[in-house]
This record gives C-alpha cells, sequence and structure tokens, in this order.
C-alpha cells in the first residue's frame, strides 16, 4: 500500500469488515485518511469537576464527583422512575432515569464514588440531572483532564453499538498511531508566518485536545488548509484559463460615444460606469472573459448590458442574453429594444414558443450576421442557432442554469471563445462568491440610481389585516396598484393552493370596488399571460400571486408588495419579491404578514427585512442563518461540501486564506521553488480527483 492513509478502516482494532461496511454506507468513511478527517462536531468538558452547589439551571454538560447516598424505584408501571441522590461536600444533587431503569438500577452501588456528568436543571427546589452519565470514579479520573470529542452518527449505527464512544475507541487507536504518518502539507515559512500547528499536532488536538486553546489552534489550522488550497486550485484554474483561452480584442467604442451623446436616457451611476469600464478593459485584453456582475434588483444592469454588447457590434461580431425563464427573457427583450432601436440595431427574441416561420427568418439572419442581438432562453443553445460570429454572451441569473449549458455558450463559436459575462440579481457575500466564483473576476453595482425613494417596509401580524385593508384602499384610491404573494412550497403544494385561492376570495370580498387578477403556477400559459397583462395595463388594481412573479414582472405603477405567510419565505425570496416594487418614482411599501408564532429564525428573517434595503447586508445575514449549504442552489455544486470550515463564520480565515495563495502563485506561478514542492504535490492530488474542475468551469 502506497500511503497509509489510503488503508481500509476495516483492519483497525474494533472495525473490522462487517463495521466498516456499515461505516461506509451510513458515513462514506472508507479510508484512514476519511476517518481522520471525520472530525468531531462538539466536546464535552471534562476539563474540570463542578461542586453540587455550584451547579446552575442552563448550565451545558458538566462534570461532577459525588457518592451515591440513596437509590429509589419510584411510580407504578410506565410512569416508573428511578431516583438516585448523589451528595458532596457541598450538597445533594437528584439523578433521574425513566429508561433502561433496570440495567441502571443494578450498576448502582449506595456509598460508592462516582463521575457524573450531565445536564443540570433546577427542579423546584432540587437540582436534578436526567440520564446523566455516571461512572465509578478511578485515580484516572481525577489525573485525566480532557475535552471529549462527540462524533455525530447515525441511528443505524447506534443500533449496531457504533455511536459515539466506540467511535472515540475506534479513534483513539488510530490517532495514536496515525500522526507519524501524517506529512506535513503547508510550508515552514507560511505555518511560521500565521502561526499554523503542524499537520501531525492538529490531527492529534482536533481529536482529542488537550485544552481549549491547542483545540482553537488545531480548528485553525485545518479550516485555513481546507480553504487555502480550494482557493489555490480556483487560482490555478483561473490563471490556467487565461494564458489557454484567448479572447477576440474589441476595441472600437465609436458606437459607444455615439449612444452616450445621442441617447443615454440618464446619467449613469458611479458604480454603472466602473464596472462598464472593467468589462470593456476585459474584452480589449485580449484573453477571453469571464466575469460575475452581481447588481441588486434595482441596480441597473440591463443599460449596462446593453453598452457592453456595443463593443463587439461595432466590430461586426454579435451578442447574445440567456435568461432561466421565458417571462424574463421576454423582459429582458422588451427592456433592451428601446436602446436597439434607438442605435439602428436589430434584436429578436427566441423562446420555446417562438413560431416555427419566425424561427427559419431569425436562423437565417443570426447566421448571414444581420441580427445584432438575440435574446432568449435556453432555446438559444439548440444546434441549429448559430451565430455569424458570437463575442458577447451575457447570461443572467447564473445558479438557475446547469454548467453544463453554460459551456454550450461557450462552443457557439468555432475559432475563439466568446467573452463571458454571467449576471446576477442574487447578492453574494464574499466568501461565498471568492469561493463559488473564485475562478471569475467580480464587478458589482454596489449603489442605486439617484432619487430612488428606499422602500418602507413593515411587519404586520394576520390579526391586523383591517388595518393593513384600509391601508391598501388608500394607495390604491392614489391610483397605485398592489401584489399580495402568497408562498407555494412544492411539498405542500395543495394546501398552498386552496389557501391561495381563499386568499383571493377574501381580497375580492373585502375590496369589491376594485379588479383583482390571480397568477400562479398551475395556470395555462396564455391564462397566465392574459391575466398579467390586465395588472400590467391597469385594468386591475390587485395582483393576487404566487412567487411565479418572483422574477419577471416591472410594472412601475405597483407601489406595495403584501408577502402572506412571510415567515415561510427565505431571506433571498423575501428580498427578490421586494424587488418588484420601488420601480416608479412614488414612495413604495412591503407589507410582510405573518402569525404571532414565529421561530427565532423566521423573527430575525422578518426583522433583516424591516431594517434594510441592501441585498448585501441581506445575503450575510442568510449566510448565518442558513450555512451556504441552502444558499442559491449550491447544494450540488460540490465544492461546498467543506469538512471543517463554515463559510458563514469563516470569512476571516478564507480572506487570509486568498491572500496568502495569491501571493505564493504571484512569486512562483508554476510552484517551482523547493519551498513549494509540497503545495505542488498537494495540488496536482487534488486537481486530479477533484469534481472542482467541471463544477465551476
Ligand atoms: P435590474 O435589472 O438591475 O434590476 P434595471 O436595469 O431593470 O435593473 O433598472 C431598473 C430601473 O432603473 C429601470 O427602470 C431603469 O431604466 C432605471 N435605471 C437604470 N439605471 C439608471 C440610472 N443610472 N439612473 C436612473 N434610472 C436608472
Ligand atoms: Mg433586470
Amino acid at each position: 500500500m502506497a500511503n497509509y492513509l489510503d488503508h481500509s478502516i476495516e483492519f483497525l482494532k474494533g472495525v473490522g469488515p462487517a463495521r466498516a461496511e456499515l461505516l461506509k454506507k451510513e458515513l462514506g468513511l472508507v479510508t484512514y485518511g476519511d476517518l481522520l478527517t471525520y472530525f468531531p462536531f462538539r466536546y464535552e468538558d471534562r476539563t474540570k469537576f463542578y461542586r453540587i452547589n455550584q451547579l446552575q439551571d442552563g448550565m451545558p454538560l458538566v462534570q461532577v464527583a459525588a457518592r451515591i447516598t440513596g437509590i429509589q424505584l419510584m411510580g407504578q408501571r410506565y410512569k416508573q422512575r428511578l431516583v438516585a441522590r448523589a451528595t458532596d461536600a457541598t450538597g445533594t444533587l437528584e439523578l433521574v432515569w425513566f429508561k433502561g431503569i433496570h440495567w441502571v438500577h443494578k450498576q448502582l452501588k449506595p456509598g460508592v464514588d462516582y463521575v457524573i456528568f450531565g445536564k443540570p436543571s433546577r427542579y423546584g427546589r432540587k437540582m436534578t440531572m436526567a440520564h446523566p452519565e455516571i461512572e465509578v470514579a478511578t485515580a484516572a479520573h481525577s489525573e485525566a483532564r480532557f475535552l471529549q470529542p462527540v462524533y455525530t452518527t447515525t441511528e443505524t449505527l447506534k443500533r449496531k453499538y457504533l455511536d459515539s464512544k466506540a467511535l472515540v475507541k475506534i479513534m483513539q487507536g488510530l490517532v495514536k498511531a496515525a500522526p507519524a504518518h501524517i506529512e506535513e502539507n503547508l510550508p515552514a515559512a507560511l505555518r511560521q508566518e500565521l502561526n499554523l500547528m503542524p499537520a501531525a499536532e492538529a490531527c492529534r488536538q482536533i481529536h482529542f485536545p488537550e485544552d481549549y486553546r491547542q483545540l482553537d489552534l488545531a480548528r485553525f489550522r485545518l479550516k485555513f488548509e481546507e480553504l487555502f488550497y480550494i482557493q489555490l486550485q480556483l487560482l490555478k484554474l483561473k490563471e490556467g484559463r487565461a494564458a489557454r483561452f484567448h479572447g477576440r480584442v474589441f476595441k472600437d467604442t465609436a458606437l459607444l460615444t455615439r449612444f452616450y451623446n445621442e441617447h443615454l436616457p440618464f446619467e449613469l451611476t458611479g458604480a454603472q460606469k466602473r464596472v462598464i469600464k472593467e468589462i470593456y478593459h476585459d474584452m480589449k485584453s485580449g484573453t477571453q472573459m469571464n466575469r460575475l456582475l452581481q447588481g441588486d434588483v434595482g441596480s441597473g444592469k440591463t443599460i449596462v448590458a446593453f453598452i457592453c454588447m456595443l463593443l463587439p457590434i461595432g466590430e461586426g461580431a454579435q451578442a447574445t442574453l440567456m435568461a432561466p425563464t421565458e417571462i424574463l427573457a421576454r423582459q429582458h427583450y422588451q427592456g433592451l429594444k428601446p436602446f436597439a432601436a434607438a442605435m439602428g440595431l436589430k434584436i429578436a427574441l427566441l423562446t420555446g414558443s417562438t413560431k416555427t416561420s419566425e424561427r427559419k427568418a431569425l436562423h437565417t439572419a443570426l447566421e448571414a450576421g444581420a441580427l445584432h442581438i438575440l435574446v432568449g432562453t435556453h432555446a438559444l443553445l439548440e444546434e441549429t442557432v448559430k451565430f455569424n460570429h458570437l463575442g458577447l454572451a451575457i447570461v443572467d441569473e447564473q445558479h438557475r442554469f446547469g454548467v453544463a449549458q453554460r459551456s454550450k455558450l461557450w462552443r457557439k463559436n468555432k475559432d475563439v471563445y466568446p467573452h463571458v459575462l454571467v449576471m446576477t440579481a442574487t447578492p453574494i457575500p464574499r466568501t461565498l462568491a471568492m469561493t463559488l466564483y473564485g475562478d471569475l473576476d467580480i464587478s458589482v453595482i454596489d449603489e442605486l440610481p439617484a432619487g430612488r425613494k428606499p422602500i418602507k417596509t413593515i411587519h404586520r401580524y394576520d390579526a391586523n389585516r383591517l388595518k393593513v385593508n384600509a391601508f391598501l384602499k388608500q394607495e390604491i384610491a392614489k391610483g397605485r396598484q398592489v401584489y399580495i404573494v402568497y408562498p407555494l412550497i412544492e411539498e405542500s403544494e395543495k394546501s398552498d393552493l386552496k389557501d391561495l385561492m381563499d386568499g383571493y376570495e377574501s381580497v375580492c370580498r373585502a375590496f369589491p370596488e376594485y379588479h383583482v387578477s390571480i397568477v400562479h403556477g398551475k395556470m395555462k400559459p396564455e391564462a397566465k399571460q392574459f391575466e398579467m397583462q390586465r395588472f400590467v395595463q391597469g385594468e386591475t388594481q390587485i395582483m393576487v400571486a404566487t412567487t411565479v412573479i418572483e422574477v419577471g414582472v416591472d410594472v412601475p405603477n405597483a407601489s406595495v408588495m403584501v408577502i402572506e405567510n412571510a415567515e415561510r419565505f427565505g431571506l433571498a425570496q423575501l428580498h427578490q419579491l421586494r424587488g418588484r416594487v420601488g420601480r416608479g418614482a412614488d414612495q413604495s411599501y412591503c407589507v410582510l404578514m405573518s402569525s404571532f408564532k414565529l421561530s427565532a429564525d423566521a423573527r430575525t428573517r422578518l426583522e433583516t427585512m424591516v431594517r434594510t434595503n441592501n441585498g448585501f447586508e441581506i445575503a450575510d445575514t442568510d449566510l448565518k442563518l442558513r450555512g451556504p449549504g441552502d444558499l442559491m442552489g449550491t447544494r450540488q455544486s460540490g465544492i461546498l461540501d467543506l469538512k471543517i470550515a463554515d463559510l458563514g463564520k469563516d470569512g476571516h480565515i478564507l480572506q487570509v486564506a486568498r491572500e496568502k495563495a495569491r501571493e505564493i502563485l504571484a512569486a512562483d506561478p508554476e510552484l517551482q521553488l523547493p519551498e513549494n514542492a509540497l503545495l505542488k504535490r498537494k495540488l496536482a492530488g487534488l486537481m486530479a480527483g477533484s469534481t472542482m474542475w467541471r463544477n465551476i468551469s
């Protein structure tokens, strides 16, 4: 066997073939290396003994040394329980068992000293512990003060006696032998500079920490290592691509100048100007652009997209914009059309519902180069859609597309890859962006157009519905329109649909003098389109809908967004929904409706929405609440399967890791220096086995 860490855990003391099979099936643990990186999820504090009179209600798990002074079975049959009294010099503690009481009864001996470990709680005037762990006190107890690791296991494993304790035993054997075989994989200079614990020591301390300080150092070292290697891979990937893929050079800015001088409808914000400069710089550079453009809802991405298209079009190439849904594609098309018309450019829309006859003409014009801009859904990825020369591909809402689809866009050109701009309205916290899109350059529009009134957000309980309705009437009387949105979550689709229909009926009853539209996902596309149009044209004043309106509706006159059962929405979704209003000059409102009963997380979400309109702040809170796994469909991305680092909490470590990776690669791009040999070796191994290349390139 080449490497000690590749040995099968089957050969470890206390494992064997049957348990090895179980551990593989339940936890994916196959090799020594897997087991060593199966880190404890918490530790029990065995570093200190408490006296009974120091115990308080609400303390975490604590350890007490005391003598059992009485044992008693109480209650009848099903309500039977075992109560034992434990006493030290300072007081008495009551221990209670409701399950397995006969077994415990047999073990306990009055007059014997025990080490008792559990969670104290006050019961009337007594201090009690339910189901404590209890062992006869030995000399070893008073000497060994330690943090006891706790490992996650599954119900199946527990039934086969592979609980955390059993894993601790197996781990103890392995961690004794393994450190001698663990190679350091961070250069000495780097470890010195950042005070990073050696790899072998970190392995020992993370499983069986001597004390909290050693645990902290071990954690820091392992988190750093994990994040550092991700960053090193991403930067390598980015660099490799820049070297490999040439981009066509576009530098003729004549069209841009004409648009600026003759057709610019408003002064661009500073942020818009800055990102346009960054994008132009890329397209002039000679290497293929791969850039992520982030901008909150309403930050003005459409005109930025258009201005970017002018550069390739000015040199006879074409541009395309791909959106995830038909509604969104249509809206982009509507948004770009006036600009294109002003500049005398040909633009077309291609979606699944484009008629065959139209398609033919469109294909011909596209291949001949007579069509400058093609907007569409994934329909434009079909083989039959051929560009004359695609200069710039813009992809909106990246996370809704598979990466495979993005790469199909790349291949739309035979000679040279088009420049690629990925646009997203979902603000991504910096830490996450650096990991998810670390291979892309990032531009951010972090400023809203001037003069826009911030949306006022309020939270109201269902009990105050009459007051909310009165407010809505007042706004409608001023000529405004109102959205009322209901959640529709797949698992509970049926009852959600009923909620929506009930809601629709009560809205109709509460607003007899107004017209109400209704739109939901179960409607036929034509019916949906028809209802939307009625609202867009102002024939209806209220739109009752499910989250289908989350993307794609732009009605500047709609200035109130009511979100029903707001506690059921995630923060990102609430923010997107709120972005549907605030598009006109009027004061806009977002009303979050909920019941009184709110979980702590739900309350934080609603409070965050009320406090701020800043998408990045919201995304940060979201990341902290939910962790990155759930965010923005990143669950499938694979690269977020972090073993120890947590992107929600370890942003500062990530920052340092990225900085260091960058410094090292800048000084030694091919990692040829002797001090970087171990980086090179580990990186090669990672890249060979990594899914990262496939996932994000
Ligand atoms: P996004 O797509 O980023 O959500 P849009 O491009 O749809 O935002 O722009 C939102 C609204 O703001 C549009 O009505 C647009 O015309 C307007 N807008 C964009 N940029 C500016 C600007 N610099 N000044 C004033 N209004 C702007
Ligand atoms: Mg937009």
